[in-house]
Parts: C-alpha cells; sequence; structure tokens
C-alpha cells in the first residue's frame, strides 16, 4: 500500500498535469455510470413521491367535494337499483356529482370519473351488497407526459375500507399490474386506505428516460469531486515537495528541552525536539509537518538530519563528561526498519557521544505493524547500550503490551494526564495507575508536560521524579541550551 502510494506521488511530481487528467478521466466515468446505475431506484422514487403528492390531493379533493365515503356509500346503495341504468345514472349525475360521469364497465360495475378536461382522475372503490354492487374508480392524476408516452393502464389506485374489508376491484387488464406489490400506500382520515400499484414496465421505461440526465449529473459531480481532490493533492503535494526541499537543503533543527531531576534539581537529559528553519527564515513547529512527515516515510530523512546535528552540537559542549541522556523521537515504523536503525548506530558510534547517553522515544500514539521485529531491533539497540522508552504511556494503541512484548523499562507520561493533577478529571485516576503500575514494574518514569508547582510536587510526592516541562524550561535553540547545560553543570 505504502509502495503504491509512494509511486503515485512520484508519478504526480514527475507528471501532474497528466496524472491528474487520467484521475480527472476515471474519477467523472466513475461518478457518471453509477449515477446512471440508480436510475431504477430514482424512477421508482421520483414516481412514488408523485404518486403520494398526487393521491392525497386527489382524496382532498374527493372528500371536499363529496363528502365522507360512508356517507356517499350509503346514499347511493339506498338509491340506485345498481344496473347501471339510465336512471342510475342520472340520479348519481344529478345529485350532487355533477361534476363527475359514470360509465357502465361490466353489469353492475359502474366507472365515476371527474372530467376537468386537462387529466382524467378516478378512484376505485367497490361496494357490494345484497342490492349489488358499485364501484368508483379514482386514478391519480399523472402527468400527460407521462401516460401519453408510456401507457394509459399502467398505474391503478385501489382504496378500501378495512372495516368493511372492502378491496378493490381491477378491470381485466389491471390484474397483470396487481399482481405486483403495491409502490405506495397511504392510510387516510376516515381509516380509508389508498395504494398505489404499477406495472414494472413503467417503471422501467421512466428508468430510461432518466439515465441521460443522470449520467450528466453523475459526471458533473465527479468534476466537482475532482476539484477538491485536486485542490487538496495540490496542498498535500506541496508540503510533500517543500518537505522534501527541506530534507536536501537540511533545514531541520534540534532544539532541546531538558528532563530535570527533581530529587536533586540536576538535569538528567534532555529530549531532541524538531523544528523546521523554513528558507532560514521562518520556524515551524512540528505540528504542522510532523503528522504528514510520519505518514509518509519522509520522517526517516528528518531524524537522521537531526540525529546528526544532535551529535555534532552535543558533542561540541563535551556532553560525554555528563551522563545526560539524550532523548530521540521515533515513530515505530522506523524501529521496525532495521537497516536505518543501524544506520543511525553507526552515526553515533562514530561521533563523540556514547550510545549509553542516547535513547529513543517511541510514541505508542501510532500502533507496530510487526512487534517481533520491533522487539529484535530493540534487542540490537540495547546491545549496543541504547535505551529505548515508550512515549506518551497511556495515550493510544497497547501501553501495557507494548511494555511486555518489547521489554521496554522507562515510560513517558503524557502531559494529557499530568494536567489533570488538581482537577477533577477523571483521567487522574489513570495518572495514578500509570505510576502504579510503573513502581509495580520497577520502570523508570519520566513525567512530560509539567508546568506548575503544584503538579511537579504531586508528581515527586507519588515518585516521579525525573520531570520536563516549561515550569522547568521550554525547548531551546542551541544556544540557549548551551547555556544551560553550563549552568547546570556550574550549579552541580
Ligand atoms: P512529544 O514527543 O510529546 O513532545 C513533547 C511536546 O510537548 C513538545 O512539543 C514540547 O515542546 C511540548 N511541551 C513540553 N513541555 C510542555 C509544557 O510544559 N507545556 C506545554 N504546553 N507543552 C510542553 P513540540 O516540540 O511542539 O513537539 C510536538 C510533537 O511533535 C512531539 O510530542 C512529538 O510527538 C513530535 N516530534 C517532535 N520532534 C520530533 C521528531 O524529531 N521526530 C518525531 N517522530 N516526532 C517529533
Ligand atoms: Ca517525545
Ligand atoms: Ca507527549
Amino acid at each position: 500500500m505504502y509502495k503504491i502510494k509512494s509511486w503515485f506521488k512520484s508519478r504526480l511530481i514527475a507528471d501532474y498535469a497528466g496524472t491528474m487528467m487520467v484521475v480527472a478521466i476515471f474519477i467523472i466515468i466513475f461518478m457518471a455510470i453509477s449515477f446512471t446505475l440508480l436510475s431504477p431506484y430514482i424512477a421508482r422514487e421520483q414516481l412514488s413521491s408523485k404518486l403520494d403528492t398526487m393521491s392525497s390531493e386527489l382524496v382532498d379533493n374527493y372528500s371536499t367535494n363529496i363528502g365522507e365515503y360512508h356517507e356517499l356509500i350509503t346514499d347511493v346503495v339506498n338509491n340506485i337499483n345498481f344496473d347501471c341504468s339510465k336512471s342510475d345514472r342520472k340520479y348519481i349525475k344529478t345529485k350532487t356529482y355533477n361534476k363527475y360521469y359514470i360509465k357502465n364497465l361490466q353489469d353492475n360495475i359502474s366507472l365515476w370519473a371527474i372530467d376537468n378536461n386537462k387529466e382524467q382522475s378516478i378512484l376505485s372503490l367497490v361496494w357490494e351488497d345484497t342490492k349489488g354492487k358499485v364501484s368508483i374508480d379514482f386514478e391519480p392524476i399523472i402527468s400527460k407526459v407521462t401516460r401519453n408516452k408510456h401507457c394509459d393502464d399502467c398505474i391503478l389506485t385501489v382504496v378500501s375500507i378495512p372495516n368493511n374489508n372492502k378491496t378493490l376491484h381491477s378491470q381485466d387488464d389491471d390484474e397483470n399490474v396487481l399482481s405486483k406489490q403495491a409502490l405506495n400506500i397511504e392510510v387516510f382520515k376516515n381509516s380509508l386506505i389508498l395504494k398505489n400499484y404499477v406495472d414494472p414496465q413503467l417503471l422501467s421505461l421512466i428508468s430510461m428516460d432518466l439515465k441521460p440526465l443522470l449520467f450528466i449529473i453523475g459526471g458533473l459531480i465527479g468534476l466537482l469531486v475532482f476539484f477538491v481532490i485536486n485542490t487538496y493533492t495540490k496542498h498535500q503535494l506541496s508540503l510533500h515537495s517543500l518537505i522534501i526541499k527541506g530534507i536536501w537543503r537540511k533545514e531541520f533543527i534540534p532544539y532541546y528541552q531538558p528532563i530535570i531531576n527533581v530529587k536533586n534539581n540536576k538535569m538528567y537529559g534532555c529530549e531532541v525536539l524538531v523544528r523546521w528553519w523554513f528558507n532560514k527564515k521562518e520556524l515551524i513547529s512540528p505540528d504542522e509537518f510532523i503528522p504528514y512527515a510520519e505518514s509518509n516515510g519522509l520522517i526517516i530523512h528528518i531524524t537522521d538530519i537531526l540525529l546528526e546535528k544532535t551529535l555534532a552540537q552535543l558533542s561540541s559542549l563535551d556532553w560525554n563528561k555528563s551522563s545526560g541522556i539524550i532523548s530521540i523521537n521515533l515513530v515505530p515504523e522506523q524501529l521496525e526498519n532495521k537497516l536505518h536503525m543501524r544506520k543511525a548506530v553507526d552515526l553515533i558510534i562514530k561521533s563523540s557521544i556514547s550510545p549509553k547517553l542516547i535513547a529513543f522515544e517511541i510514541t505508542e500514539r501510532m500502533s507496530f505493524t510487526d512487534l517481533d521485529k520491533a522487539a529484535a531491533v530493540i534487542d540490537y539497540l540495547k546491545a549496543q547500550g541504547i535505551n529505548v522508552k515508550l512515549d506518551d504511556a497511556g495515550t493510544g494503541y497497547g501501553s501495557f503490551s507494548y511494555i511486555q512484548h518489547l521489554k521496554l523499562q522507562s515510560l513517558k507520561i503524557d502531559k494529557m494526564f499530568v494536567d489533570t493533577i488538581g482537577t477533577f478529571d477523571h483521567r487522574l485516576s489513570v495518572l495514578d495507575s500509570i505510576i502504579a503500575f510503573g513502581k509495580k514494574s520497577g520502570m523508570e518514569m519520566i513525567a512530560e508536560g509539567v508546568e506548575t508547582k503544584e503538579q511537579s510536587e504531586y508528581l515527586l510526592n507519588n515518585g516521579v521524579y525525573l520531570q520536563q516541562g516549561y515550569y522547568f524550561s521550554e525547548p531551546l535553540k542551541f544556544e540557549q541550551f548551551h547555556d544551560y547545560y553550563k549552568q547546570d553543570q556550574v550549579n552541580n
């Protein structure tokens, strides 16, 4: 995966326009086809919502014009002969419903329809009694376009009143439509249930109609997605190429933050924290580029530069005369890479600083891919005298399993937990548990991010006497650290 990513990245750098053109074509075609494939669902949704609105409008319309269905039916049943004779028709027509006409479908089955010159709307309701049978058919108004283009009888709306258990009726040619599941069902007041049945053929015809439009919409959305990806890639790529340039120009420099032994107020050592001296003008903090560098393998080169500079600078201080531990941050991926670690060890051996004074901090915020490999490298480092500490303990993946598996003997307690001292934060108990665990396992513990006297004292009272934080000193550039170190040597 990583190889594919870096291959893609180098392609992008070599030929950005060409590669992005291929990406654009791929995304646009992919989105256009995906949208086209959605056409059956969209056709269904579209028709269903159209029928929903039309059905409710229709029922509202009929309710206001005709009134209660029960009353209507009762009235009809009492007053007509169910023979679709002239007198029946006249009765119905002249009663109140002069906007409707009645048509004889079969014996004892009649059809009423509203004739508003525009669209036909029919609702079908069957009433069967000892005296005969009445059928009233309503049909949702389907737009003229759909109707004329496709079919006349492809939608059937049926209405039933559950109490009367009257089901519907279909005209002969509706049977096919009725055999499928209703497309939508609505329950209206008066417990009237309305179901719309649709001929599947109609859906596939509408779906066909939608395809060209969906293809275009999908393509346009694909284009939009491409623009977003393009902007993001350009930003990332520029960060990528800037870091590469920074590596090439060795713009990464170490800052040093003292770690204090609070028991005797002597410096125990320091943590090396990278800064980017961008264009030799601007100082960039690690948060801006470390996450990216860590996820792209560029961190390896940054660490190399940092290590080289640290060794040179601290050698100039005669560091070997102190017993100060120099802590350098690594990510798990680096530790799993034996070749890279060998190179680092060679650099250390070649310098005037004893490997015994070097430690690596491995953050547990990132996971290891191969713990066995890492354990083997740690054994190798230990054999050289280099210690490995667990950084940010308690914040990430598997403190306890890492400590066990990698046989670590030092841990750094993250600022997140130190911050809880003197508060009611429930994580204070996590801090206490980490400390208890550390003590029980006989581990060396360093607390980081100590900002106040209260925090420092709490930690000391709980046995954590190695401390690092603004309370003692911020990370210092070499010139300042030089003075700090000399002062520390004088004081002790
Ligand atoms: P970290 O390893 O947890 O380092 C401690 C961070 O806390 C440093 O931030 C330090 O400046 C800051 N800090 C120390 N004491 C205090 C304090 O009392 N109060 C506050 N507010 N902050 C304090 P920095 O230097 O910005 O580094 C941030 C992170 O970047 C580091 O967190 C580490 O994860 C990463 N990093 C720095 N240098 C390197 C490096 O060379 N390699 C790798 N892989 N990561 C690095
Ligand atoms: Ca660290
Ligand atoms: Ca930390």
